[in-house]
Formats: C-alpha cells, sequence, structure tokens
C-alpha cells in the first residue's frame, strides 16, 4: 500500500504541477482504498488534529490546518508541504498515529521535518526542511 503510493508520487514527478500531491485520479484511488477510521482503527470516537506548517529560518507566520475525523472518514494522514517549490516532500502522521492510538493516548505532540527538496533557479536540490508541528486530541468509545 505504501509502495504504492510512493510510486505514484514518483510518477507524479513528471506532471507539471509545481506541488507535490498525487494525481487526481490516482488520489480518487487511494482514498477509494483507504480503510475508514472504525476500520483502521476501531474504537476510535474522534480525532482533532491541530496543524501548523512553516518555513525554515523564517518569521512568517505558520499555515494552520485543523482537520476534524470521525469514524467514518478516511484514514489517510498524509498533508502536503506548504513550500510551493517543494518536490516529493509533505508529511505523514500515520505512524505517530498509530502509536498514540496503541497507547490509548488522549493526545499527542511531535514535529516533523520535510524531506523533499526545493526545485527553481539556482536551487540545486536544496533541502526544503519546512516543519511541521502538530498535536492530536483523540477520544475513544
Ligand atoms: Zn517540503
Amino acid at each position: 500500500m505504501l509502495g504504492a503510493i510512493k510510486a505514484m508520487f514518483k510518477r507524479g514527478e513528471t506532471v507539471a504541477d509545481p506541488v507535490p500531491e498525487i494525481p487526481e485520479r490516482a488520489r480518487t484511488t487511494v482514498l477509494d482504498t483507504t480503510p475508514k477510521i472504525r476500520e483502521r482503527f476501531p474504537g476510535v470516537k474522534h480525532l482533532a488534529i491541530n496543524l501548523t506548517i512553516r518555513a525554515p529560518f523564517q518569521e512568517m507566520e505558520p499555515t494552520l490546518n485543523n482537520r476534524s475525523l470521525g469514524p467514518d472518514s478516511v484514514a489517510f494522514f498524509h498533508f502536503r508541504c506548504k513550500n510551493p517549490d517543494c518536490k516529493q516532500g509533505g508529511f505523514d502522521l500515520t505512524k505517530d498515529l498509530e502509536q498514540a492510538i496503541a497507547q490509548r493516548q488522549q493526545s499527542a505532540a511531535g514535529r516533523q521535518v520535510c524531506q523533499g527538496f526545493r526545485t527553481g533557479n539556482n536551487m540545486n536540490h536544496q533541502a526544503c526542511h519546512f516543519e511541521l508541528n502538530y498535536k492530536v486530541n483523540i477520544s475513544y468509545d
């Protein structure tokens, strides 16, 4: 499953879309085949995810993103990098959430650094290093 998603990202490279994302057609397939919260995490009633994504070395306001997921939401936790020049980046909270839920934590928080790279004039595959901070509150049945 993860291999298939990675392969799609690789194919996405050739698409003239500056934002790395699963191509629209493939995305639908991924979401169609991705289990729902109730299937993936039985007993989870609600997930409230609070994300901020910020550029490195900049005093720019971080981008905020809140997601509220119930049992019928798709259990897909890959978030796009906010750097428009970033290739093959993004953030995947799947492992973090799996761990928090396995331990029946009420909340979890963490940080991830984008592993993508920048493209553009005079930028020779410089690392992206956008940073995501997340907080999640989890409630159980
Ligand atoms: Zn990035």
